[in-house]
């Protein structure tokens, strides 16, 4: 592993790409991946990834713990994931119409997906969301929609976190109640009861900057029966857990079923693809509802995605990434005490959020993330992290190395 330069320096390539993009580009960079977010230090741009590994443009070399912000789950450049992507470029990817692996796809997900008796592709969970939502609505004929507050559900107007350029009416019908929290819920489904189209749920809490609750099983019952009361949809937004907690939906393990759901994210391994799940009583308004993208019929995704479900489920990658994720828990946890260190770790294991105990401003975080940086592991300070199957236990090690070097500098410069 080569030594982690500043990527800051006036002459790395990093520095000369961000000033390029600086004329070209407002801001330099939108979203997510800005990571004018982060501490100073963080590399903007990347030559190269192989399976849990990347490369800045200065020759750095990162175990990755963001995985591209969910969507690789089976490692970078997954042989057998790009080789079914070959296989459909060589013979269409873009065409007229959708080639034959869009039916093998949908047959695939109505099997995988445990509510789901149709599903309809896209390309963005952004997409994906918003489909549900429209559908939900042209179903009951109504147009209420329950959000928890604070999760995030895509950049479309109705949703994105930020309020600028949204008017008021674009989220007239949105109103919140609190996750996990019952009685805000059934509070918030009793002012709109007679208009209630949906409730809208992550798979778990995953907002950034705090930590991450999963669903209690009331709350979850909570959710289905007053849909079932109502009449509204129960909307899963699995687009970031999805394929990570369990190959069926991530209320699975609850015994919830959803009435729609929204993929993308880990779907393809990386590969631009989003799917909204669904069962019989919406399927009339899925059709009714106009959805579509000039890209969405491209193939190669489609293809990417049998190949990565299918993997998925021969290898068991989900049990994979619970192995590696403990053994990380497990580790950070050992070397925070040591240290004499407050993390909590939250989520699920292969999901992690690592935050420190009275850091409102993310110091410590910032300090610790830059350090593990330093040391060959990049992390995020405030968004939940994520692991692949093609992170190893050699690899946890790897990482274990690198963040024992790291908290102890924060405990050092903390005391
Ligand atoms: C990423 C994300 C979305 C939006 O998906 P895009 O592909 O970025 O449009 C929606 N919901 C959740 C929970 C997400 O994590």
């Amino acid at each position: 592993m080569s030594s982690s330069q500043n990527t800051l320096l006036p002459n790395s390539r990093d520095k000369l790409l961000r000033d390029r993009a600086a004329r070209v580009i407002p801001g330099g960079m939108w979203g997510h991946m800005n990571v004018a977010r982060l501490p100073d230090g963080y590399p903007q741009y990347f030559e190269k990834a192989q399976g849990c590994r990347l490369w800045d443009v200065d020759g750095n070399e990162y175990i990755d713990l963001m995985c591209g912000y969910g969507p690789i789950v089976l490692g970078y450049g997954d042989p057998d994931v790009e080789k079914a992507v070959e296989r459909q470029r060589g013979k269409g990817e873009l065409m007229t119409g959708p080639a034959e692996i869009q039916v093998e796809l949908a047959e695939l997900l109505v099997e995988t997906v445990a509510h789901a008796d149709w599903a309809v592709l896209a390309k963005n969970g952004t997409d994906a969301m918003t489909a549900c939502v429209t559908i939900a609505r042209a179903a009951t004929r109504k147009r209420k929609v329950l959000v928890a507050k604070g999760a995030y559900h895509g950049a479309a107007p109705w949703c994105t976190p930020s309020v600028a350029g949204v008017t008021t009416e674009d989220r007239a019908h949105i109103a919140h109640f609190e996750y996990n929290d019952v009685a805000s819920l059934e509070e918030a489904v009793h002012a709109v009861r007679d208009d209630l189209a949906a409730i809208l749920v992550s798979a778990f809490r995953h907002d950034v900057r705090r930590a991450q609750e999963l669903p209690t099983p009331a709350f979850a019952a909570a959710v289905r029966r007053l849909c079932d009361q109502t009449g509204a949809a129960l909307i899963l937004d699995d687009v970031r857990a999805g394929f990570r907690i369990d190959m069926g939906g991530s209320w699975e393990p609850l015994g919830i079923k959803p009435d729609l759901a929204g993929w993308s994210k880990a779907i393809a391994n990386g590969h631009p693809l989003a799917a909204v799940t669904g069962t019989d009583r919406f399927r009339e308004a899925a059709q009714q509802v106009y959805v579509t993208g000039s890209f969405w019929c491209g193939a190669t995704p489609m293809a990417a995605a049998v190949a990565t479900i299918r993997k998925m489920k021969e290898i068991d990658a989900i049990a994979k990434m619970r192995t590696v994720g403990t053994r990380l828990r497990e580790g950070l946890d050992a070397q925070a005490k040591q240290y004499g260190l407050q993390i909590s770790q939250t989520g699920p294991v292969q999901m992690p959020q690592i935050l420190f105990a009275n850091d409102p401003d993310f110091v410590m975080g910032n300090r610790f993330v830059l350090a593990a940086l330093q040391r060959g592991v990049y992390m995020h300070p405030w968004h939940n992290m994520f692991l692949s199957a093609a992170h190893t236990e050699a690899d946890v090690d790897r990482v274990l190395q690198a963040t024992d070097g790291a908290l102890k500098a924060v405990a050092e410069q903390t005391s």
